[in-house]
């Protein structure tokens, strides 16, 4: 027996959109978003104001966060083109939260034009943003936990991240905005990436209980929003489990009763920036084998490559393959599975045990719905492939093209040689 992955279509399905367009594209499933995205807000109902930012990075296609918003979600942005989109997928004002660090003038011009909650990565932040643009009456900022009291095994070495306040800073950077006449305050940190350890995110929310606490306190001010930021994991192999969604809210829930509610602190809206969470295992990269190679080892190229899905070359990230059509045949070939870039790394599997594959079979890359499309690149002139959407009656809408040479020479101009 062998564990596995399902899929939320089948062959025919497949079929059906390569008829009309042929692979690779990534194709997402509408019906697992919303049913991913409606269970978190009903696990988080208790907490007043719930609020998830769809961290854009992870999946910048307007159609996916149209979909975001209209499950209730904010956007979390980190550059201006995010902030775009963010506005023509129709979300506003302080549904946008601007997360960057090292931030030009021009992104927190606009994020202020839009309205959205600017989240400040540093103490000179303050002065940056007020001498260009104006401090406006909301404003968060990023804390950095930096060497934490006994450690944290699972927080590992916030120290060596570029990001957010000092604690010392923090009480600083307050009490200078308050000052200056900012009326409500946030407070933010993210500080994992692919978490599966829920434990992790209920201590993320007492660090951040606690601390509004202690700031609210000593600075005199109340505080509207602790912002737990992302790095919500997810079972990118079979055999790991899913985060329990129930369990953290659960353990946050009596967090905040303990640290917020008793010590008769305001109510708190609890935010969070997922994006991996929200559309990662909800996304497909659809591939077809065009060669077969027997050397010193087996491989099976693809006609996709590391520019549709980076995440297998650039940290040996498992994702996993189902041949369409062999669901059920014995895993008996051990392949690597190769894209076309002139780059050893651009490998989607090694040694990946797995049906006998032919010329002409469809494998489908499991979990590509987040950090997979987005991070793609043009390295070796190779280009991003199209997007389609799954849609909850069946239908399949194409939601991005892919590129064409076009594309790639748009930013040349030939005739200044
Ligand atoms: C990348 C990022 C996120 C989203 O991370 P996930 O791992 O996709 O949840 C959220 N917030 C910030 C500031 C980020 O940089």
């Amino acid at each position: 027996m062998h564990l596995t992955k399902t899929l939320p279509f089948d062959k025919k399905k497949i079929d059906e959109i390569i008829k009309i367009h042929p692979t690779p594209f990534h194709v997402y499933d509408e019906k697992g978003i919303r049913d991913n995205a409606k269970r978190l807000t009903e696990a988080f109902s208790w907490a007043p104001g719930f609020r998830e930012y769809f961290a854009v990075k992870a999946n910048p296609n307007p159609y996916i966060v149209k979909v975001m918003r209209e499950e209730g979600f904010g956007a979390d942005c980190s550059s201006l083109p995010e902030l775009m989109l963010a506005e023509k997928a129709g979300i506003k004002g302080e549904m946008i939260m601007l997360t960057s660090n090292d931030t030009p003038v021009s992104e927190f011009e606009y994020a202020k034009k839009l309205g959205a909650i600017l989240n400040l990565d540093d103490i000179t932040h303050i002065d940056f943003v007020d001498s260009n643009i104006g401090l406006p009456e909301v404003i968060s900022f990023r804390y950095n936990p930096g060497p934490l009291k006994g450690g944290n095994a699972i927080i590992g070495v916030p120290e060596e991240a570029k990001y957010g306040l000092t604690r010392d800073q923090l009480f600083d950077a307050y009490k200078i905005v308050k000052q200056r006449g900012v009326k409500r305050f946030g407070l933010h940190t993210m500080i994992a990436s692919n978490e599966l350890n829920a434990d992790y995110f209920v201590d993320t929310a007492e660090i951040l209980f606690d601390l509004v606490c202690d700031l609210s306190k000593t600075i005199g001010i109340d505080f509207e929003f602790v912002n737990l930021g992302g790095g919500f994991g997810i079972p990118y192999r079979p055999g790991d489990k899913p985060l329990d969604l129930e369990y953290i809210s659960d353990r946050i829930r009596g967090a905040y009763v303990e640290k917020i509610e008793a010590r008769g602190l305001k109510p708190l809206r609890i935010c969070m920036e997922s994006g991996r969470l929200m559309t990662g295992p909800y996304g497909f990269l659809v591939t077809t084998a065009i060669h077969k190679k027997e050397i010193y080892k087996d491989y099976i190229g693809v006609d996709a490559c590391m520019a549709d899905l980076m995440r297998p070359a650039l940290y040996g990230a498992y994702h996993h393959i189902t041949v369409l059509g062999k669901e059920n045949e014995n895993q008996i070939k051990r392949y690597d599975v190769t894209g076309s870039l002139c780059e050893n790394n651009d490998k989607f599997a090694i040694d990946r045990m797995l049906p006998v594959i032919e010329r002409g079979d469809i494998l489908v890359m499991h979990d590509t719905g987040a950090h997979g499309y987005a991070m793609g690149f043009n390295y070796n002139g190779k280009l991003r492939s199209a997007e389609f959407l799954l849609k909850e009656d069946g239908s399949v809408q194409k939601i991005r093209r892919a590129e064409t040479v076009d594309d790639y020479f748009a930013t040349l101009d030939f005739s200044g040689m």
